[in-house]
This record gives structure tokens, sequence and C-alpha cells, in this order.
């Protein structure tokens, strides 16, 4: 027993709330893919989630689902013991072929296949060149790796070059010679959903000869003319295919695909290498074969269906964009459906979402440490399956309470 700790937690967590900052969970059950209910039974319009093509409540998808579980309902233990599905496999499979590498590797979850490619593939001397706004899991990743870590300034492939060749110099006067380098980045970033410079990444691995890892979470099934992500976006633009300049792509099913569970895709030889010597790959029990064949069939589903989805996506992205400029709405400029609207301060920011709330909608207020200090925002995604009128709906609504906060504020300040 130890009563000292529990005091310290607790002031810690008494601080946390004062500075609007404490984190609760609230439960919810989805009953389609844009509605879903509370507790009470009180019914809300969705537009916080990350199922860009809401294929969580298609027929298929759940059809699969339940095939699957006629195979046991948990995979009973790792992929190297007794785990490893026929489901798994094929999903694997699959996904080789829709992102055309060689071979993919299936991890428990995005977080996990993040944790367990950085840490295993980066060795002491190595040096990782991380973007400033990457996911967590990427600099977790990142912080338990025995390689040393730069962070470069968001997207800025000017400073990602002058610390590139700052540590060249380092190396050369330390006399070592056998470091490799990394550069890891998101595809799509998942707080302010701009995309990665791919093609300006590309020519300075290839400079440098550096291992160029992109992390496709929030851009497979979202971006790129088939939903391919952010090599087939940057294919689209430029006519040139960047796939075999990027080594790793990794990628989750938690989102566009409807699941869980994280991937990645590469070279036979990376993918090997994760199989012998990736921990979180390899001493956790995997997805059931229910959850992989879950994915794979929203993964058919986007194979089959990608124009008439990603259209619809696209449609409903623009509307909600321009219905909130218009608005007046602080929005960061972008593509993507995941649409951040700048709001301040932490406690502005937490009851523009409990206002939301009241009125049936919900959308997630972000505060620091997810986002830098006075730049908490409402982080609103749209999905395909969205309605104009739900967009409209929302949108209206934002506008309304964001006047009426306004008007508060400067009477307050008055
Ligand atoms: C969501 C996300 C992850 C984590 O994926 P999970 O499957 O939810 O663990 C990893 N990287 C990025 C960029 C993400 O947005």
């Amino acid at each position: 027993m130890n009563p000292n700790l529990e005091m310290k937690l607790k002031e810690e967590l008494e601080e946390l709330k004062n500075n609007n900052l404490n984190r609760t969970i609230d439960d919810l059950r989805f009953i389609s893919s844009t509605k879903a209910i509370d507790k009470d039974g009180k019914e809300f319009l969705v537009f916080g989630t990350n199922n860009y093509l809401g294929l969580t409540h298609q027929p298929d998808v759940i059809n699969a689902s339940k095939k699957a579980s006629t195979y046991g309902t948990g995979s009973t233990g790792s992929r190297l013991t007794t785990g490893a599905s026929f489901e798994a496999r094929e999903l694997e499979e699959n996904l080789s072929k829709f992102k055309s590498t060689e071979s993919t590797l299936i991890f428990n979850t995005g977080y996990m296949a993040n944790l367990g490619i950085i840490y295993t593939l980066t060795k002491e001397d190595d040096i990782i060149f991380s973007d400033q706004l990457n996911h967590a899991s990427i600099i977790d990743g990142t912080r338990i790796s025995k390689a040393k870590v730069r962070v470069y300034k968001h997207k800025d492939t000017k400073d990602l070059e002058n610390l590139i060749q700052t540590e060249i110099k380092e190396l050369k006067e330390k006399n070592i010679n056998s470091s490799n380098f990394f550069i890891v980045t998101d595809g799509v970033f998942s707080m302010d959903g701009d995309i990665a410079p791919l093609p300006e990444l590309v020519e300075i691995a290839n400079k440098y000869n550096c291992c160029l890892i992109i992390d496709d979470a929030h851009a497979t099934g979202v971006i790129g003319k088939t939903g391919k992500g952010t090599v087939e976006y940057y294919k689209d633009k430029t006519g040139i295919d960047l796939t075999e300049s990027v080594d790793l792509q990794i990628g989750t099913l938690s989102k566009a695909l409807a699941s869980e569970g994280g991937f990645v895709c590469g070279k036979k030889t990376y993918i090997d290498y994760l199989i012998n010597k990736s921990r979180p790959f390899i001493f956790s029990t995997a997805l059931s074969p229910s959850t992989i064949a879950s994915a794979n069939a929203a993964l058919n589903l986007l194979k089959k269906n990608s124009n008439e989805y990603l259209t619809k996506l696209q449609n409903n992205t623009k509307l909600m964009r321009n219905l909130l400029k218009e608005g007046g709405l602080n929005v960061i400029d972008g593509e993507t459906p995941i649409i951040p609207i700048i709001i301040g301060p932490a406690d502005l920011t937490n009851k523009f979402s409990k206002e939301l709330e009241k009125e049936g909608i919900l959308v997630s207020a972000i505060r620091p440490p997810s986002v830098p200090k006075g730049e908490s925002r409402l982080r609103l995604t749209v999905i395909a399956t969205h309605t104009k009128e739900e967009i409209t709906f929302t949108a209206k609504t934002i506008i309304k309470i964001w006047n009426d906060l306004k008007k508060k504020l400067e009477y307050e300040n008055h």
C-alpha cells in the first residue's frame, strides 16, 4: 500500500480538471454508421468517427463477421502459435494486391504496428527523422527505439534536409559509418487533416539513402482515386508512381476498413524480419477471425465500389467545408474529411462541444496534449454515408452556436 501515490495521482487529476483537460468516457451505441444512442436512449448524429466509408454497418461486412465467428470467437493465440487464421492470410494477400507491394503483415492495432515496426527496425547509431505532427503511436515507437530521434518541422522538407546534413557531419566526425536513416511520416495527419509532401520526401530519401515509412491510417480508403492512399493521391496528381520508393506503408483496419487492427505493406524481407523480431506481433494474441473477415469484406467493397464511395466522401467533405467557412468558422483548409475548427482555449472548445451535444450532434473536442496549447479545436469528420440534410443541419447548428458563444464572450469581455 502506498497512500501517498494515490494522493499524488488525485492531485494530478484535479489539476487536469481545473484546466479543462480531464478526459472521461461517454458510452455510445451505434445504430447506424452515422447515428448512435446513449444509455438513456437519446439519439445523436455523429460527426466524429473514423468510419470514413460508413462500412461498419454494411450488410456484407456484418455477414462476413458473423460467418467467420463460427470458426471461434477468439483466435486462441499468437499467429506464431495457434492463432494464424486463414482469414489473416487472406486479408494480407488482399492488402498486398491493393497496395501493390510484395508482402503485408497484420498487427493487432495501428498503434501496435507503429511501435512494432519502428523499434524493431531501428538500432543504436541509426537516426529517425520524424515529422513534428506525427501520430502518438509513431512518437512512442521512436521513444522506445534505441536510435537517435530528430523531429523536423511539420511538412518542412528544408528543415528535414538540414537535420540530415547536420547528422551526417556529426557521424563523420565520430567516425561512425554503419548508421541507417529513417524518415517517418503520417500520410494524412490525424489532427490537421493535411497531406504529407510525399514526392519531396521520396527525393530526400533517395538522395540520402533513407528508409521511408508512411503511415496511411487516415489515407487508406480516403484519398487517391480508388482509395489506395497517399501514393495513389500523388500518382493522380503527378502521373508518377512512388510505390517502389516508399519502403513501408502502414495502415489500420480501424478507420475506413470498418474493423480493428493495423497492418504494414512492403518488401518481403522487411515483413519476414518483422515476423521474426517484432515483439508486439510475436507476443500478443492475434485478432479474431471475425474481426479480420469484416476488414476483408470492407476492403473488397472498397475495391468494387471505390468510385461511388470516394465521390460521396469527397462531395460530403466539400459541402461541409464550404458551409462552415461561409459561416465564418476558422476551418483549417484542406481536402480530407478531417475538418479541424480552431477555437483556441480548451474551456471554450469544451463548451462548444457540450452545446452541440445538447442539439444532438457529437463532435470531438480536441485539447492539449493532442494539439498544442491555444489550438484546441473541434475535430469534425464527415463520412460517405452522411446525408446532405445531416450535413446542412449540422453546419447550421455549429454556426449558430459559434455566433451565440462569440456574442457571450464579447459581452463578458466588455
Ligand atoms: C488512428 C491512427 C493510428 C492508430 O491506429 P489504431 O488502429 O486505432 O490503433 C496510427 N497512426 C495514425 C496516423 C492514426 O491516425
